[in-house]
């Protein structure tokens, strides 16, 4: 029988991988080897070789300081119409806090510096003046997927504040969101999720991490993947405490 495999690319591992944001990819892989599916891992940096995007299942691309995101950007924006392409094909997309700032319109930094974006989507993001002043600290999210409620966990650490978001990836129930107090966090289309959330955003949610999984799986091989459960004991308790720590306290924590 043929081995079923995911391509998955991680763009600038070098310069964007704040708070292990790698983690997403050993978790993505974890859970679809335990499954008996192959997994392949690349990564593009400044200098290598072009990828070929639409070769791609899923593609990763995590968070990094505005110094990092000034540098890459004009390196990223020569990709522009190609990185459409594979959104536009159905490629899943996962992208965290500097990345997410990155695929909008435009980040402006903290000394008023403009870091043009890819502009695939209407979004844009602002940093406020006072350095000191970020969103900071864990957050916790309401997200539909597949017409099914769920919490998503995560950590927070952004001074940008993102506006014009149509399609946000969830609600907050604890922590800031796209802006300081915002009642929306991040962007979600279809197959791309652009998050605030590192932690790493996929340890804590399982059921997030299945249902790109799946997604991946039921594209690339036009079927419908049933996921074998994994023991999820440990990641559900570990939940549960952060759970009730966050949404039962009234003090962040
Ligand atoms: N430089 C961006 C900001 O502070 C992104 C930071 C990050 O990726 N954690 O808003």
């Amino acid at each position: 029988m043929e081995e079923k495999f995911l391509n998955i690319l991680y763009l600038y591992p070098d310069m964007l991988e704040l708070y292990g944001d790698y983690g997403n990819i050993q978790v993505l892989k974890y859970r679809l080897e335990k499954r008996g599916f192959k997994v392949n891992i690349a990564s593009y940096s400044i200098g290598d070789e072009e990828p070929n995007f639409k070769d791609f299942d899923i593609i990763f691309a995590g968070g990094g300081a505005d110094q990092e995101q000034s540098i890459l950007s004009e390196d990223l924006l020569k990709y522009k119409n190609k990185i459409k392409e594979a959104i536009d094909d159905g490629v899943f997309f996962l992208l965290i806090c500097g990345a997410y700032q990155l695929f909008g319109k435009y980040y402006k930094g903290v000394d008023g510096n403009i870091i043009p974006g890819l502009d695939i989507f209407p979004y844009y993001t602002e940093s406020i003046s006072d350095r000191k002043k970020r969103c900071i600290g864990n957050i916790v999210l309401n997200v539909n997927l597949n017409d099914k409620e769920t919490k998503v966990i995560g950590f927070e650490n952004h001074g940008g504040q993102t506006y014009d978001i149509d399609t946000p990836f969830g609600t907050v129930l604890f922590g800031n969101g796209n802006k300081f107090g915002d009642s929306v966090e991040g962007f979600f289309l279809k197959n791309v999720i652009a998050t605030y959330l590192h932690g790493p955003l996929l340890s804590k949610n399982p059921e997030l991490t299945d249902y790109i999984i799946k997604y991946s799986l039921d594209r690339k091989y036009n079927e419908n993947t049933i996921l074998k459960p994994l023991d999820d004991s440990f990641e559900n308790l570990c939940r549960e405490q952060l759970l009730n720590r966050f949404l039962n306290s009234n003090s962040p924590s």
